[in-house]
């Protein structure tokens, strides 16, 4: 089958691989949408954010089916010890794979997996035409949500991660800084998690304007307009909640680490912040002003993952599409179509603002 492997930093290629093969707790799946996420972008790119030691260890060693991991499309084989997953099923799968035998998951701890496998990273994603995945990291899509949107889901998955650490409580206020996708949706989440008065930080004027859309009650510039916003805003003490969602390597487009300063500066003493963004191995961060302030920070979680019995935040979070209530549709502005796109598709990933782009620009594959 046809597959785009990485030849070497900077260097996707599309070529032939040998079909996936279906062991018998796998499916495999056609794949109809993927997208890239910013992180495989600044892996592909080179840049030292976690796994980057690791991949160019493989890379040195020959080209590697990477990236690949937020998806949808329809199961097209399933193995023999299969069972609640069906072929023409559509589909999408949670990217954190627990390895199902370490202690944590021998505690069925699966999210505190020591040695998770993750699509796209350790195993082949569906940067190709079929991909395979243990059938336990499927999750059908409801009627409602088409491939795009549900390639889409990983994000918002992070956004809702990104609330659960913060452990909202009801009126809280909130300051969101970036409003790309992370950010958008960390507005949309907010917004369905009891959040009181909600303000997103963005250079932007079209991002401030889909911030209200998503349910912002204000959206602001950045530097000293942010600064006065938040003296408005909170009457001067600052934010309980503030959820940063625009650091990380400028090759692809980021404001470094200094959106983590603002974050910590907007928050209230003893307040939350949440770097949702995906910082250099070793950023420099506040920590002085962040000891004395006593702000706490938290990280999101992946993918994976349940606060709920019954429910999966991948399926709580295809709900929210599903139900209407995170317009994901509204922030996929690049649909491009074939294999042969995706390098395109990494071109506009990279560098969003020079294309207009919100998500990360789309592939459809197959029919
Ligand atoms: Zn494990």
């Amino acid at each position: 089958m046809r597959a785009v492997l990485l030849h070497d930093f900077g260097e996707l290629r599309l070529g032939d691989v040998p079909e996936p093969e279906c062991g018998p707790h796998d499916a495999v799946i056609d794949v109809r949408c993927v997208q890239l996420s910013v992180t495989e972008c600044m892996l592909i790119a080179g840049d030292d954010v976690a796994l980057h030691d690791q991949l160019a260890d493989r890379l040195r060693r020959g080209p590697v089916q990477f990236g690949g991991h937020e998806f949808a499309g329809v199961v097209s084989a399933v193995g023999a010890a299969v069972t609640g997953v069906r072929v023409g099923q559509r589909v999408t799968a949670v990217e954190t794979l627990p390895c199902g035998h370490c202690v944590s998951c021998a505690r069925g701890r699966g999210d505190g997996c020591l040695t998770p496998g993750v699509i796209g990273f350790t195993r082949p994603g569906a940067l190709a035409e079929r991909v395979c995945v243990p059938a336990t990291a499927v999750v059908p899509l409801p009627s409602e949500v088409g491939f795009s949107e549900a390639a889409a889901v990983q994000p918002l998955a992070g956004a809702v991660h990104a609330h659960a650490a913060l452990a909202v409580r009801p009126g809280e206020s909130i300051l969101v800084i970036g409003g790309g996708v992370m950010g958008l949706l960390a507005v949309a989440v907010a917004r369905h998690g009891n959040a009181g008065g909600v303000l997103v930080s963005t250079r932007s004027e079209r991002k401030r304007e889909l911030a209200r859309r998503f349910g912002a009650d204000d959206a602001v510039g950045a530097g000293e307009e942010l600064t006065r916003a938040v003296a408005e805003f909170t009457g001067g003490a600052g934010f309980d909640v503030v959820v940063e969602t625009a650091g990380g390597s400028r090759s692809v487009g980021l404001a470094g680490t200094e959106t983590v300063d603002a974050a910590v500066q907007a928050a209230r003493r003893g307040g939350r912040v949440a770097i949702v963004s995906v910082l250099p191995t070793r950023a420099e961060l506040p920590a002085g002003t962040m000891r004395e302030k006593a702000i706490t920070l938290v990280h999101p979680r992946s993918g994976a993952g349940y606060y709920a019995q019954h429910t999966s935040v991948f399926e709580h979070s295809l709900g929210l599409i599903a139900r209407g209530q995170v317009d994901v549709g509204a922030l996929i502005t690049h649909r491009l179509s074939g294999l042969e796109a995706v390098q395109e598709a990494l071109e506009i990933t990279c560098d969003k603002e020079r294309f207009g782009a919100i998500n990360p620009a789309q592939v459809q594959v197959g029919s």
